[in-house]
């Protein structure tokens, strides 16, 4: 089967009855705005409902264009922590690297929208010897994490020259790929791409499941090849509204994914990336879903949930990690002892 892009309202109409919020969007995108771009793989698997969850990541609907103040276009602070350009380093033993701009679908709900979609196509050959030469010069880096954008998207002679550049270096070095190919676009994965990744000494695969429809017998197909080659697989979920904010399908996700021998790692709270607040669950919500997945699965199927701060990174949720609550927002002790806010919002009611 030739599966095609779906960019705009005309393309996507073929595949779908649109509800007004959808057309309203799709007939006035927003340039400053995450660009729109499906599959028709990814148009089988939804059905026509408007609440599908599958369509729900996927069509745009117009509470993109909602902007709250407490929200920004780089929720991560990326931009503070690049000590060369598309290098993130935040964390001490880990460099971020912003290796594409592309995916093969564009989550409605992406944190990284101030990058993701953007013009330039994928990092450059300088770029990408200036985050290499600042890992080997920072022996305090033990993880490199190529993402995006989608990793997988990244050109293969780029892929090979990385592998081979590990391979060089005097030190072990873990090697973290974030993509969501195999699971958006299963259909992409280049067995050349698989070749290179399996040369690669270390290296892990972090994709993103939100709800267990999206492992198709096409994604189960794809994710046994890359486990035939050795590369483990962990999955990181964004909690979502009305797609995966029921204990009930959080567990059907977890089995799921251990099936497929993936380890369910984290689930994260939606970030407060702007446009977005329409996927957000009451973080007070969230607590309550967390504590009855405990109940419904074992210690291996349950993931960490964790949010990330706004300025003050990513912490576990943990009920000893909150200093106060009150009926606007928690504050957070973060790993380093700071505090810091993340609003209790009100649900946009759909
Ligand atoms: S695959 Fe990741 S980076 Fe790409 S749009 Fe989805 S969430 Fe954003």
């Amino acid at each position: 089967m030739k599966w095609k892009d779906l960019t705009n309202l005309h393309q996507i109409e073929e595949y779908f009855s649109l509800t007004e919020k959808e057309r309203q969007y799709l007939s006035k995108p927003s340039s400053q705005n995450l660009p729109v771009r499906l599959n028709s793989y990814w148009a089988s698997l939804c059905n026509d409902q408007p609440k599908d969850p599958l369509r729900l990541q996927a069509i745009p609907r117009s509470y993109e264009n909602i902007h709250k103040d407490y929200e920004s276009s780089d929720p991560l602070d990326d931009k503070e922590y690049s000590p060369v350009r598309r290098a993130v380093h935040r964390y001490t033993d880990r460099l971020l690297l912003l290796v594409t701009h592309q995916c093969a679908l564009y989550c409605r709900h992406c944190f990284r929208r101030h990058f993701t979609g953007g013009p330039n196509e994928e990092i450059s050959m300088e770029e990408l010897d200036d985050a290499l030469l600042y890992i080997q010069d920072h022996p305090e880096i033990h993880e490199l994490i190529l993402s995006g954008g989608d990793s997988l998207l990244l050109s293969l002679s780029k892929w090979k020259y990385i592998e081979q550049w590990s391979r060089n270096l005097n030190r072990p070095l873990i090697i973290r790929c974030g993509t969501r190919l195999p699971i958006t676009a299963p259909y992409k994965l280049q067995k050349e791409l698989l070749e290179v990744m399996q040369r690669c000494k270390n290296l892990w695969m972090v994709i993103q499941v939100n709800h267990p429809r999206e492992l198709s017998p096409q994604a189960k197909q794809c994710i046994q090849e890359i486990r035939s080659r050795g590369i483990n697989i962990l999955n990181q979920s964004v909690l979502l509204k009305n797609i995966n904010d029921d204990p009930e399908i959080l567990k059907q996700l977890s089995y799921a994914l251990l099936e497929q021998g993936i380890k369910p790692y984290y689930i994260f709270q939606g970030d407060l990336a702007s446009g977005t607040s329409h996927f957000r669950v009451n973080l007070s919500r969230t607590y309550t879903i967390m504590k009855e997945l405990r109940v419904l699965v074992s210690g291996m199927a349950m993931p960490q949930f964790a949010v990330d701060l706004p300025g003050g990174g990513k912490i576990p949720l943990m009920e000893d990690r909150i200093v106060e609550q009150d009926n606007r927002h928690f504050i957070f002790k973060n790993l380093q002892g700071n505090d810091y806010p993340y609003p209790l919002e009100e649900e946009i009611h759909e």
